[in-house]
Parts: C-alpha cells; sequence; structure tokens
C-alpha cells in the first residue's frame, strides 16, 4: 500500500500517524501529470490491481484509523481516470471501516460527470479536491489541469451534498489580491467549507522554485481573512499540507 505521507516526503509523517490517520495512495504511483510541485513520479502507470479496492480495505480494517484520506495519482490513460476503481475503493472501506471518517483527495477526472458522479454516489465523508495556486499560476503549477475545471470539481461536489475541501499553497510568486480572488472564488463559487493554506517546499531542485518563505503571522492573517469569508474550517501555516486534518470536527471524531 502506498502512503502519500511516504511519497511525497511530506513534513506531517510523525504528527499524522501518532493520531492514527494517514493519507493512502491508490491506482500506483506513477503519475500521468507533472505538477511543478509534486515529488511523485510522472510517466507511464501501471495496469490497476481489481483487488486493490479489497486489500486496502481489509488493510485499513486492521489499522483502525480514525481518520484516512484517499488519494490518487491522475490516470488520464484511463477511459473514466479510474473514477470506478476509485468509486470501489470508498465503498468498500467505509463498508469495512464504519468508525474511521474517510476523506478523499481526488484529481479532477478531466471535469467528467459520469467519472465525477460515481465518486460522489459513494459518499465520502469529505470530497478533497485541491485548487493549489492562484489563476495567473495554474499553467506553470499544474499544466495538465486548470483553475476553473478545479472549481467547477468542487462546486458538482457541493451540490451533490458532500462537505467539499480544497487548499493552497504560497510561496510561489502569487500577489495578494490573486490569494483573496482565489479564496473567494473557492467560498463563493465553488461552496467550499474547509480550507488548507500551506507554505510550498521545493521537493528538488529540478521542481519550481520557491519565491517566497511566508511568516507565520501571514498564515494566521490568511486564516483570519478566510474565516471572514466564511469558510466554517480554516488550517493555515507553513507545514500545513492538504490532508492534513486537525482543524475538522465531526461526529465521528470529536475533532480529535
Ligand atoms: S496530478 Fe497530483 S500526483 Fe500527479 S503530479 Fe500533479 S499533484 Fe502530483
Amino acid at each position: 500500500m502506498h502512503t502519500v505521507c511516504e511519497e511525497a516526503k511530506c513534513p506531517n509523517i510523525a504528527d499524522c500517524w501518532q493520531r492514527s490517520t494517514a493519507t493512502i495512495m491508490i491506482m500506483g504511483d506513477i503519475c500521468t501529470r507533472s505538477c511543478g510541485f509534486c515529488a511523485v513520479k510522472t510517466g507511464k502507470p501501471i495496469a490497476l490491481d481489481p483487488f486493490e479496492p479489497q486489500h486496502v480495505a481489509e488493510a485499513l480494517k486492521s489499522l483502525s484509523l480514525k481518520h484516512v484520506v484517499i488519494t490518487s495519482v491522475d490516470r488520464d490513460d484511463l477511459p473514466d481516470g479510474g473514477a470506478e476503481h476509485f468509486a470501489q475503493t470508498i465503498s468498500l472501506v467505509k463498508k469495512q471501516c464504519p468508525q474511521t471518517m474517510v476523506e478523499v483527495l481526488i484529481p479532477d477526472f478531466k471535469g467528467q460527470s459520469d467519472s465525477l458522479e460515481k465518486i460522489f454516489n459513494a459518499k465520502p465523508d469529505v470530497l478533497n479536491h485541491n485548487l493549489e495556486t492562484v489563476a495567473s499560476l495554474q499553467k506553470q503549477v499544474r499544466p495538465q489541469a486548470s483553475y476553473q475545471t478545479s472549481l467547477s470539481v468542487l462546486a458538482r461536489a457541493a451540490q451533490a451534498g458532500l462537505v467539499a475541501k480544497s487548499g493552497i499553497m504560497l510561496g510561489l510568486g502569487e500577489q495578494e489580491e490573486e490569494i483573496q480572488q482565489a479564496l473567494q472564488d473557492l467560498k463563493e463559487k465553488a461552496r467550499v467549507s474547509i480550507l488548507t493554506i500551506g507554505q510550498y517546499l521545493r521537493p528538488t531542485p529540478q521542481h519550481l522554485e520557491i519565491k517566497k518563505y511566508y511568516h507565520p503571522d501571514e498564515f494566521e492573517h490568511w486564516r483570519e481573512y478566510a474565516l471572514g469569508l466564511g469558510f466554517e474550517h480554516v488550517a493555515s501555516g507553513p507545514m500545513v499540507r492538504s490532508s492534513y486534518h486537525k482543524a475538522l470536527k465531526t461526529p465521528k471524531n470529536n475533532g480529535d
């Protein structure tokens, strides 16, 4: 089983694992896209393992986590982007781990309605999809994705009655008014409830340059700004990552 915690060299691994939460990556560890900030390998993915959904559910049952984030690489090589496989995994995990909060951090499935509906109908507790950065930097930061497609994925999740979550990184060269616009769009256009804001950290010299390190006070400013826009939960800080769920209180985990 691949964990993003290890694959993406996440700085929060010790804290999360101690809290009985982890992020699982399904559909292999090779992505069909090449985002400029991401440490995951890009290339020709391997064939899907039809038994993976069952194996993941069994493994998580043995771990009895409080909170699991299921994510995946982008599988643009598959007709439905892997949506059916992803949906099966959600359903089996929810069935076999009723006490575990199931959050999914999904690709955009190229905005395809059929694929997104498969995911929405599996009823994850939280639907997470990252906007990652401001509109003007999308092409540079995530060339195969788009600002409008991501907003539309989130808006459709909220419309389907799911708790929508998203995240952005700071430090890639964004301007203050651009951050404001991105947060307003996430709240007003996409009806996102949960937001994460973190510092971009460069995985290797081959990845995008860090243009600025934000001070913790600046993260606190953006946390208050976002709460002022009406987001229910905001985690904002240098080490905050999108599957970092410390801000989230739900009936299933009472916020611990
Ligand atoms: S789509 Fe996701 S896994 Fe693939 S390169 Fe981009 S951020 Fe990384």
